[in-house]
């Protein structure tokens, strides 16, 4: 019975540190005051007709930062509020050309960066992607794997894993909201090659991908 049982944990340990492990993560959070907060229920109210502050993930939006560095982006996501006094953008994570993790705010908090799916999406920002070139690299590639596997095995909830670029074919996931008519922008990030070679590499995790 004893032995038995070991036997069974020792399986369950070898299959758990496949996948979904905590990578290496370091934490560099961005403001988060009481005004911040109101920001967010301001944005959600007129976006998605409701006050909300944090998320129950159930998709995950891959982005470039159009920047060349970290702390660039960084500092464009500080700010709690935008140049006109609205909710600033700003992802959950930005992983550096190295493949280093940032973590910037809670997993679950709200934050700005996908017209109409930002009540259910985290959000992960990759250093890189200057003038639209396609230029993430290999630790880029391995860093989002681990995170998404990270997350997945976390929020079980997940089911979507989308570049922003795919806002539209993401619609089929049922999960978009938008009230604010012609609220739309056109976005490449982060290019079908790297949504190509993550879907390629996360194909056998019951995620669902759209086309590249
Ligand atoms: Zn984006």
């Amino acid at each position: 019975m004893i032995k038995k049982f070991l036997i069974g944990l020792t399986a369950l340990t070898l299959t758990s540190s496949n996948v979904g492990a905590e990578p290496s993560i370091i934490d560099k959070p961005i403001p988060w005051s009481p005004h911040k907060e109101q920001l967010i229920e301001r944005y959600t109210q007129e976006h998605y007709g409701r006050v909300q502050t944090t998320i129950v993930p159930q998709a995950v939006v891959v982005h470039w930062t159009a920047c060349s560095t970290f702390e660039t982006a960084f500092n464009w996501f500080y700010d709690e509020a935008d140049a006109d006094g609205e909710l600033n953008v700003a992802s959950h994570f930005i992983v550096d050309r190295d493949g280093t993790i940032y973590r910037l705010t809670d997993e679950t908090a709200l934050n700005r960066h996908a017209i109409g799916y930002n009540w259910c999406a985290i959000g992960i920002e990759n250093v890189g992607g200057v003038d639209g070139v396609e230029d993430l690299t290999d630790e880029q590639l391995d860093a989002n794997v681990e995170l998404i596997l990270y997350l997945r095995d976390k929020y079980p909830t997940i089911e979507y894993v989308f570049g922003h670029y795919q806002q539209d074919a993401a619609r089929a996931s049922g999960l978009r909201i938008e009230l604010v008519p012609d609220y739309y922008a056109i976005k490449p990030d982060p290019g079908p090659e790297f949504m190509r070679r993550l879907h390629e590499r996360l194909q056998d995790e019951p995620l669902t991908f759209f086309d590249e």
